[in-house]
């Protein structure tokens, strides 16, 4: 990547308004568009769906194929400088990209975290300095594998090397014969047996680093999830505890430099009792780019995850972060829409608003809707981000959403 920046509101050697581009248009992507445009840039999606969250605020939307070669030649066309909202763009199209414009993170990188094989490997090799370690685990890639499964790996959680998010490419096994039909029901594609571990809970780290290796990180923030799918984020003093919190940011930092990334980063850590009764982190996985559990960023940080992105992409300065306020995220999926009764939502009946009106008149909470066009169960359509009296107004907006109330 280049290290001269790209400066916001100026225009290009060819005389464009200077823009920023993203691959994939999804929530993740219209938070990073709507950074960019906050400080002048201008912004290209590509993103096939015309409907796309992020294409549709942005001023070019390139409506093709993530692999399609015009779509990317347009988008090179369009953009200084590329980014990615979504680990599974086909790395060939970043590796295109890449030959021609600044990408971040690189093709490279985004190839490790496509891949849970590589991922573990990665942070096996980032354990020596970081001193934490992934859950064991056993790459499962073939029958003579599945057959050399150590027996302590079990009871475990198989999961697929490529394509999983939000639980899902997952499967929860106890026995040898459980695990060989979970292996059949994946379509014996590569997978990773995880041991499965009793969590105290969770938690993760959003860091970003620019081209010239410098970095920062943001406050380390407790996760709580429901089936599968993240539902609550934490980020206070105490929140998670300072010693883990600490661990938490420098093996974050640690996994980042090794793969000379640039961009912003994403690390889910777990936290366990060890066999001594300490607390100990065990790393689970990465995501190359902004993540839910960072939204909290948005209203209590004097820096969000999505300018860090934009920061990074164009060469800006990284100043540490700031948090300014606590702060408590709240995932709105879909089926708020159809609640009390989600029953109402199987009869196809027409989704409701949530009370917003009355969530908003509680002090300290903002509202991030998607722009999806239709909500549906599980579905991420938004997020709240409650700043200041914290679990106090969390549980009356619990109530009010009709949510079951907090731990
Ligand atoms: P997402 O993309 O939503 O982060 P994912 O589908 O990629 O999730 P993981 O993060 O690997 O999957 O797992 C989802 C959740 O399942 C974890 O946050 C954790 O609650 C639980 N889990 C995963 N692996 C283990 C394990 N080895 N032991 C215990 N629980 C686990
Ligand atoms: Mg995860």
């Amino acid at each position: 990547m280049s290290l001269k920046p790209i400066l916001p509101g100026s225009t290009s050697a060819t005389g464009q308004q200077m823009t920023l581009g993203v691959m994939g248009g999804g929530q993740l992507g219209r938070m990073f568009v709507q950074a960019a445009q906050a400080m002048g840039y201008f912004t290209a999606v590509l993103d096939p769906d015309p409907a796309s969250p992020a294409g549709l605020i942005s001023h070019f939307h390139i409506q093709t194929a993530f692999d399609d070669e015009q779509g990317l030649a347009q988008l090179m066309q369009r953009c200084e400088a590329i980014t990615t909202e979504f680990e599974n763009v086909p790395a060939p199209a970043l590796v295109t990209l890449g030959a021609h414009r600044p990408v971040a993170p690189s093709a490279v990188c985004v190839a490790v975290a496509q891949d849970r094989v590589k991922e573990k490997a990665h942070f096996v090799r980032c354990a020596s300095v970081s001193g934490v370690s992934p859950a064991p685990y056993a790459v499962v890639d073939s029958a003579a594998a599945l057959a050399a499964v150590p027996d302590d790996l079990l009871p475990g959680i198989l999961k697929t090397a490529r394509l999983g998010y939000d639980g899902k490419g997952q499967l929860r096994v106890a026995t040898r014969e459980a695990l060989a039909q979970a292996w059949a029901e994946l379509g014996q594609v590569v997978c990773v047996l995880e041991k499965r571990l009793p969590l105290l809970a969770e938690c993760s780290v959003i860091v970003a680093r620019g081209a010239d290796g410098q970095r920062v990180s943001f406050p380390v923030q407790a996760n709580t999830h429901r089936d599968g799918i993240l539902m609550l984020t934490e980020a206070y003093a105490g929140s998670v505890p300072t010693a883990l919190a600490e661990r938490a940011r420098a093996s974050t930092l640690a996994i980042a430099d090794a793969l000379k990334y640039v961009g912003v980063l994403c690390v889910e850590y777990f936290m366990v009792k060890n066999a001594a009764g300490e607390d100990e982190l065990i790393v689970n996985e990465m995501a190359p780019r902004p993540h839910n559990s960072g939204h909290y960023t948005q209203d209590a940080c004097d820096l969000s995850q999505f300018e860090a992105q934009v920061r990074a992409l164009a060469g800006l300065p990284l100043p540490e972060p700031r948090q300014h306020s606590p702060a408590i995220m709240l995932n709105l999926l879909g089926e708020l829409w159809f609640e009390p009764n989600a029953v109402r939502a199987q009869r196809n009946e027409q989704p409701v608003s949530p009370p917003w009106a009355q969530v908003l008149a509680l002090p300290g909470t903002h509202l991030h809707l998607y722009g999806k066009l239709s909500a549906r169960p599980g579905r991420k359509m938004g997020h709240l981000n409650i700043t200041g009296s914290r679990r106090e107004t969390a549980a009356k907006v619990l109530a009010l959403l009709g949510l079951p109330a907090l731990g």
